[in-house]
């Protein structure tokens, strides 16, 4: 490794790198290269690589050879860029040691500012900027980040909870504060400061054991393997496994030259996007503080001012606004907005520090944005002419397109608990929530896995909560502003968040909030309205929108219908699912099961005599009553269905799912069939089975009871023909489950073929139908091709073909799956998302063989996977003809189906 290019330098209008060197600088560093080379102010510097990431942790913590003489260099001509000397005592440079990797993981690992400030160079910087108090700040930020960061967490050392270095210091400052009876950091003056930084020194030596480097050197190596190590740390190593980044791609470090945004009262610091990150809206968004440093925009620990009228929410309106302020270094950066978008040609997020008047930039990525948001801002770019329909598509992940879908506090209602409103905050993250309060990020997990609805109320989130953020239902935060830590995250997970509710006096020790003297505690219920901001107590109803009335999903929505090939189709077992499905663009019925028809009150007992039928004439009788509710039912799907194709699986559950267990019940059952207990007491025993999902069931129900298929048949195809008589048309499908040999799909189509004969002869019309059958024996996939000579269709039960695979008996998974994930001998849960490699190789080997012995066989899928990005892209690239999930997976279905082709022509 030892000649290659370690570091890459970063200087005024050129640079080493560009953004297409992600992978090697890391996503800040790219970007900051490529800024530079486009001639935007960046403060100049250097990135060191990626690979230096990955040899130093491979090589226990050593560097390659040649790096050292590689800073060396690096940090003299970054100073010369800059007109100054990292050390000097008259000019010093400082320097900012940063962190990045290929994807933005925002605040998980760590960033070292000031590095460079020591008693030789603190004099000289005094006398350059005239102004000590600014330096005695940036010191004490330089104690507190350098012990936090390099002392503590990179030198594995684990304190009490609240018991930090960082806490420690802080609390030191409360003290001097308290003393001198102020209140904000910004009223300590400069000997207060000073004084501040021996203590702080001190207390760094009594807690850690070592004294705080003076080197400028010694700093900058003990930042930047402290950044490495931060790859590892605990927070960063739980987001990439949410985020499903992988372990093994390292940060790299970037080293760039300070500039000041808390040199005085003409200096600011910021974050903005480049449109509105929560609505999508083309408008310049931002927030950003007077004379502070970086990190306090999104530590969150001041409420920040709006950067424009148009970011201005509630809450901050009362203060003016960079525009208002600084006019020209708003503009300066309205129009680097302008260029890095032109350029990106995406949103991004910013951030910028103006030092005495010159405005810097610091960072540009793609921002993170809510599903709301990926679509207007796609649909948008795209009648800008900036990108195209197939980009809009690939900009906008499946599951974001859900969050059209999401509830929202109904209206109504929010109007007549008006007088529960709470507070009022920042809408940082849209949609509804109702949930019990909780105070910290672990009692929000453990609750959630509990199966409570939570929502997480802190005074501001640190990176070290996102496993409870991710747990809970909402996120409500006391401080910060739209682009604090808290609203940053839920907007990545589309999750409902409300941010800088400076109402709520939140006590943590006490697990209680207080409003205005009203209290409540953890456990109580709160309902957030995350459009608007609005907190209430209590729970309010949640509603669903209609997505129909959303002009820019429609518009997307188009987009993905024009290019998709893979139809999709809903299951749906009453016809108000399927016209709920069919409102959000359902082409058909995959899976209509008949189960659930039988448990109306009306039905119920009819089908338990069926059951319970000691003779053939008996079991018909009790069929005979059962008919007309079954086509009554039959008759609303397909009507609902009108013109499209509605798949009905014959019965499939084992029959003793229909009969009472408990005693009680099977006395009343009883008294209402008109039979002696004891007698359905006997019959409920010989229904039981040990294995009740590989017993009595599916075809195997049809076969021994053939007038059962015969009545189900009758039902639809009497349906059918009365409909046809309306002139509404149909498309039936019967379709035949638990197939595991042709022979017993050839006994139970003979069955269907000559009920339809009668039903035809006594309708005196006929209509279309099909019959197929379920893949979901693994035996049936291995001998598709013989089964698809008599199989019009074949769809795949991808539920119980998963479970018959592996052998995983999918109502008893909760006990070891977890910890199969856990333990990484399953990547996911194969139930949620297919196994393309077992699984699907069934599912490829029979879809092939089926096509060649039948060229026009239909083939779909009807299982949960059906609604699942993955899993469809695989359904897609198979050739099947549809996937079939329930309604309101559709639009996700139909946005993902578009996404596959695309990604395949990639
Ligand atoms: P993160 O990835 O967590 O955002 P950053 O490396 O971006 O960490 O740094 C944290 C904060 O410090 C940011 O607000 C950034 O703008 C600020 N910062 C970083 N480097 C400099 C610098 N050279 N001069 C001024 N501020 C800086
Ligand atoms: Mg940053
Ligand atoms: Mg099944």
């Amino acid at each position: 490794m030892g000649n290659e290019k370690n570091v890459y330098l970063f200087l005024k209008g050129k640079a080493d790198g560009d953004a297409g060197m992600k992978n090697l600088l890391g996503g800040k560093g790219a970007n900051l290269a490529e800024m530079a080379k486009m001639n935007i102010p960046v403060p100049a510097g250097f990135t060191i690589t990626t690979e230096v990431c990955s040899y130093f942790m491979n090589n226990g913590g050593k560097y390659p050879k040649g790096l050292e003489r590689e800073v060396e260099e690096a940090v003299k001509l970054t100073g010369e860029a800059m007109g100054k000397t990292f050390g000097d005592p008259e000019n010093p440079l400082l320097v900012s040691v940063r962190s990045g990797a290929r994807m933005s993981m925002p605040g998980m690992m760590e960033t070292v500012l000031n590095v460079g400030l020591t008693s030789k160079t603190i004099p000289g910087l005094i006398s350059k900027s005239g102004n000590g108090r600014f330096v005695w700040d940036a010191y004490r930020r330089l104690i507190t980040m350098y012990s936090d960061v390099v002392l503590e967490k990179a030198a594995g050392i684990e304190p009490e909870e609240g018991e930090g270095i960082r806490q420690l210091l802080e609390r030191e400052m409360e003290k001097v504060k308290e003393a001198k009876g102020v209140k904000a950091d910004t009223d300590l003056e400069v000997e207060d400061l000073k004084k501040l930084c021996s203590i702080y020194k001190a207390k760094v030596k009594e807690v850690l054991g070592v004294e705080f480097p003076d080197d400028p050197m010694e700093q900058l190596w003990g930042g930047t393997g402290a950044v490495f190590i931060s790859w590892n740390g605990k927070r960063a190593i739980s987001y990439r496994n949410i985020e499903g980044i992988p372990h093994d791609w390292g940060t790299a470090v970037s080293v760039q030259s300070m500039v000041f945004g808390n040199m005085r009262d003409d200096s600011a610091t910021g974050v903005a996007f480049t449109r509105n990150p929560a609505t999508g809206d083309n408008h310049f968004y931002g927030e950003f503080l007077i004379n502070a440093q970086g990190e306090d925009v999104v530590a969150g620990i001041r409420t920040p001012q709006a950067l424009n009228a148009v970011s201005k929410a509630s809450e901050s309106d009362v203060l003016p606004s960079l525009e208002e302020i600084m006019p020209e270094q708003y503009k300066e950066l309205y129009e680097i907005r302008n260029n890095l978008e032109r350029h990106y040609r995406d949103m991004q997020d910013i951030e910028f520090t103006v030092e005495n008047h010159k405005l810097y930039m610091l960072q540009t990525r793609v921002g993170k944005r809510n599903g709301i948001a990926a679509v207007r801002m796609a649909v948008d770019m795209e009648h800008e002419g900036l990108i195209t329909k197939e980009e809009g598509i690939m900009r906008v992940r499946p599951d974001q397109i859900d969050e059209f879908l999401l509830p929202m506090l109904d209206p109504e209602d929010e109007k007549a608990k008006e007088s529960d409103k709470l507070a009022t905050g920042l809408p940082a993250g849209p949609g509804g929530a109702v949930g019990q309060i909780v105070f910290t990020a672990d009692e929000a997990e453990e609750w959630a896995r509990t199966g409570k609805k939570v929502i997480l109320v802190r005074n501001e989130t640190s990176p070290e909560d996102v496993h409870g953020m991710h747990a809970a239902e909402a996120i409500l935060t006391a401080m910060g502003g739209m682009t604090s830590h808290a609203a940053l995250v839920a907007r990545g997970w589309g999750k409902c968040c409300i941010v800088g509710c400076g109402a709520l006096n939140i006590d943590v020790h006490k697990k209680q909030l207080e409003v205005n003297g009203r209290i409540l505690k953890e456990g109580d219920y709160i309902s957030l309205n995350g459009s608007k901001g609005t907190v209430y107590t209590g729970k309010l109803d949640l509603f669903l929108v209609d997505p129909s009335k959303n002009e820019v999903f429609q518009e997307i929505m188009k987009w993905a219908d024009d290019t998709r090939k893979l139809g999709v189709r809903t299951n749906a077992d009453t016809p108000d699912d399927a016209a709920q499905a069919r409102r959000f663009g359902a082409e058909g019925i995959g899976l209509c099961r008949t189960e659930h028809m039988f448990f109306g009150p009306d039905r119920i007992l009819p089908m338990r005599e069926m059951i319970l039928a000691e003779t053939g004439e008996d079991r018909e009788k009790a069929l005979t009553k059962l008919l007309p509710f079954q086509r009554d039912d039959f008759k609303g799907i397909l009507r609902a269905m009108k013109g499209l194709p509605v798949t009905i699986r014959t019965l499939d559950p084992p029959l003793h799912e229909f009969l009472p267990h408990e005693p009680k019940n099977q006395e009343e059952v009883a008294k209402e069939l008109g039979i002696d207990v004891v007698t359905l007491k006997r019959k409920v025993t010989a229904l039981h089975e040990f294995n009740p999902m590989l017993g009595h069931r599916g075809c195997r129900l049809g076969i021994v009871y053939p007038e059962i298929t015969a009545m189900q048949a009758r039902a639809i195809l009497e349906a059918a023909c009365s409909l046809k008589k309306e002139d509404v048309e149909v498309h039936p499908e019967i379709m035949i489950p638990l197939i595991g040999t042709k022979a017993e799909l050839e006994n139970q189509k003979a069955v269907v073929v000559e009920t339809a004969e009668e039903v035809f002869k006594q309708e005196g019309i006929t209509v279309d139908y099909l019959v197929g059958t379920m893949i979901e024996i693994p035996r049936a996939a291995i001998t598709a091709g013989k089964i698809a000579e008599i199989a019009q269709f074949f769809s795949f039960g991808t539920n119980d073909l998963t479970q018959m695979t592996f052998g995983y008996s999918r109502d008893d998974i909760g006990s070891f799956l977890p910890e199969f994930i856990e333990k990484k001998i399953l990547p996911f849960d194969p139930f949620q998302s297919l196994d393309q490699e077992g699984v699907g190789f069934l599912v490829r080997y029979a879809v092939e063989k089926g096509r060649n012995t039948n060229p026009k066989l239909k083939v779909g899928i009807c299982g949960e996977h059906g609604g699942d990005p993955a899993s469809i892209e695989f359904c897609h690239s198979v050739g099947m003809d549809y996937v079939s999930c329930s309604p309101f997976r559709v639009p996700v279905a139909r946005f993902a189906a578009a996404q596959a082709i695309l990604r395949e022509k990639a």
